[in-house]
């Protein structure tokens, strides 16, 4: 069955705005989907209520069989998020950052388990840096390392190339791949095509709270390439 099983999901700010509507969409164990639309479109909506940390007003959200409201714990451990705002404690160590992390999901510490995310995002030899010595493409690594931590299966990345330049974006896109090969699920957004089409293997569209279509990338580019 999917990893993640998201059923006629909406959301009603208290404000009135419909940020999400009748939103239906599974997701399969292993692959990268990119959640593609304008700004204000409900992505970071999605986002939030799928991580559990805003409550839908209709429809359900399931993580591996977890209800995300229901069981909560259960389903936030198998996640992790790349929240679109860098929240880095400058003064401290890689190490420490990402044992830190872990800890605060409860997780017994596992220093070997943190060699292996901290290779695969290439900041093994950085273990021992503070964050303030870092590039900026090594503190959005430390990002991606930190919400993998605690060990989860689905990664959730809001928007990981916002007010980035182009080389970084090539070097986001890459790590992204690489995170694909170790067999976490990865659910990004963006508001570009061509970031959709480079990274993902489903791309869904997104507008005005409504999932429009949902294809695979190849077949998206056929259709486009027919229109244009
Ligand atoms: P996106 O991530 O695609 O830019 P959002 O999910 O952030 O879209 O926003 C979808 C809509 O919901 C927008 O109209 C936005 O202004 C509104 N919205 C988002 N968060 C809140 C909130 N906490 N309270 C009220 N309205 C919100
Ligand atoms: P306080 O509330 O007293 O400022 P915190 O709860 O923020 O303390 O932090 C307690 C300890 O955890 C401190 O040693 C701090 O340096 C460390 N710490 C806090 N946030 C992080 C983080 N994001 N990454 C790594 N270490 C952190």
């Amino acid at each position: 069955r999917p990893i993640i099983e998201v059923r006629d999901l909406s959301k009603t700010y208290a404000s009135g705005t419909h940020a999400l509507s009748g939103v239906t969409l599974d997701i399969a164990g292993g692959e990268i989907l990119a959640l593609l639309g304008p700004n204000g479109a409900g992505k970071t909506t999605f986002i939030s209520i799928t991580c559990g940390l805003v409550t839908p007003t209709g429809g359900s959200v399931s993580v591996d069989g977890h209800d995300i409201v229901r069981d909560y714990r259960a389903a936030r451990s198998l996640i992790g998020l790349v929240p679109q705002e860098i929240t880095l404690e400058f003064f401290e160590t890689v190490m420490n950052t990402v044992r830190f992390s872990r800890g605060l999901f409860g997780k017994a510490p596992d220093d070997a388990y943190l060699e292996t995310v901290l290779r695969a995002l290439a900041l093994w030899d950085k273990r021992d840096a503070k964050l303030r010595e870092l590039s900026g493409g090594m503190k959005r690594r430390v990002l991606i390392a930190k919400a993998l931590a605690h060990g989860p299966r689905i990664l959730f990345l809001d928007e990981p190339t916002a007010g980035v330049d182009v080389n970084l974006r090539r070097e986001m896109w890459e790590v992204v791949r690489g995170l694909k090969k170790q067999g976490v699920t990865i659910i990004l957004t963006t508001h570009y095509l061509e970031e959709a089409e480079e990274m993902a293997d489903r791309v869904g569209i997104i507008d005005k709270g409504r999932l429009l279509l949902v294809r695979d990338k190849t077949e998206l580019m056929h259709e486009f390439g027919q229109k244009i």
